[in-house]
């Protein structure tokens, strides 16, 4: 066992440090409640925005797609085909977002190791905000590219590192976050269009946090900005607002094509299963019917955020939803997670490497799934516990 012994020390050293991540067991579906380790508790976790994990119309969709597709792809599509479901999916999701094509892949985090790499290659070089996503920043690295990372949210820092870096390159991309899911800012992407617009260079965002939540009816960060056919490359996961999984890139039909050729994920990877794409279309079609959901969950933000400021917690700068409850140190937001969690409340607590060291945080994630009683009772938990603590 003397190999792995230092696997034993670096656990034992998260958990001093208050970084060992102790993942909950649910014995229910995704909701505004959930029964965690046998006990009913408040939901204020998931990134099930619009509350669409245990919907009923998804569920029934996915009855009917595996009584006629049964449940695996089979192989990789190249390969073995493509389900016509698979087809209809990725025609409705380039129609849901107003562009001419799009692709779908297992996942967001598959969807950004496929898409970078198709696009540039060793002798180029990607500008990527500091704090982007786990999965671009692997991403970038598996590209081979020259990575330079810009100030968070910043077009004059882009196009000062632009004008530095690019002469040194054969091409160049810049890769943003639409919506940064540990602080729920938003990336001035008006601003970086016309940076990238100055100097002939692809245009990516990651619009994870944005597809469902920003945008006319959920539609996302381009139509927020109102930047159609101007944004290359827009990668989204279906894993949050739509509640389902998958990932999928959605833009211009020449880089879609290309993605199908050669977009590593796509090509050694089997295809998303059939209920998540049944799953995945019926919520389309639910988004595409009414914005009642996405306007609850704004409503529902805007009320828990006003409460929150008026009882004193520190709730960051976000323009989103997400509502990050800023504590500090990993160990006060722990314990603050725990105390929560004896009041019913299911928040966990966010700290390094997912945040920097000393910005621990319980983030809150509101859904349309939650009423206003839920709410309150929330908040009273959030009052309670922060008296204890003194942190209000
Ligand atoms: C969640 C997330 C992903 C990964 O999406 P999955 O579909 O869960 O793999 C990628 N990028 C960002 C910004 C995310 O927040």
């Amino acid at each position: 066992m003397s190999k792995i012994a230092w696997l034993q020390e670096e656990l034992e050293g998260l958990k001093e440090a208050g970084l060992y991540n102790n993942i909950r067991t649910l014995s229910s579906p995704q909701g505004a409640w959930l029964t965690v380790d046998g006990k009913k508790v408040l939901n204020f976790c998931s990134n099930n925005y619009l509350g669409l994990a245990n919907h009923p119309k998804l569920v029934e969709a996915v009855k009917q797609a595996s009584e006629k597709y049964g449940v695996g792809p089979g192989a990789v599509r190249t390969i073995a085909g493509t389900m016509d479901l698979h087809i209809e999916l990725e025609k409705r999701l380039a129609e849901f977002k107003g562009v001419k094509a799009a692709i779908t892949f297992q996942s967001g985090f598959n969807a950004n190791l496929a898409t970078i790499p198709a696009l540039v290659a060793k002798e180029d070089v990607i500008f990527s905000d500091r704090l982007n996503h786990a999965s671009i920043i692997d991403g970038c690295r598996l590209s081979g590219a020259k990575i330079k990372a810009y100030e968070h949210n910043s077009p004059e820092a882009l196009e000062q590192s632009i004008k530095e870096n690019l002469p040194n390159y054969r091409r160049g991309m810049v890769v943003t976050d639409g919506v940064f899911s540990m602080d729920g800012d938003i990336a001035p992407l008006d601003k970086i269009y016309e940076v990238t617009e100055r100097y002939d260079l692809l245009l990516m965002v990651d619009d994870a946090h944005g597809e469902g939540v920003l945008g006319r009816g959920g539609r996302g960060i381009v139509d927020h900005f109102d930047l159609h056919g101007k944004v290359d490359v827009e990668m989204g996961t279906m894993s949050k607002a739509f509640g389902v999984m998958g990932g999928v890139v959605a833009g211009n039909e020449v880089i879609v094509e290309w993605l199908r050729q050669r977009g590593r994920a796509f090509l050694f990877s089997s295809a998303m299963t059939v209920p998540d794409v049944a799953a995945c279309i019926a919520a389309i079609d639910l988004l595409e019917d009414s914005t009642d959901l996405v306007d609850r969950l704004w409503d529902n933000s805007k009320f828990f955020k006003a409460e929150m400021q008026k009882m004193g917690f520190d709730i960051g700068q976000s323009e989103t939803p997400i509502t990050p409850v800023m504590l500090g140190e990993a160990r006060l937001a722990q314990e603050f997670s725990r105390e929560l969690f004896s009041e019913g409340v299911f928040g966990t607590a966010i700290g390094f490497p997912t945040v920097p060291q000393g910005k621990a945080r319980i983030r809150v994630m509101i859904s349309a799934a939650h009423d206003r009683d839920d709410l309150g009772k929330g908040l009273d938990a959030f009052s309670r516990v922060g008296k204890k603590l003194g942190v209000i």
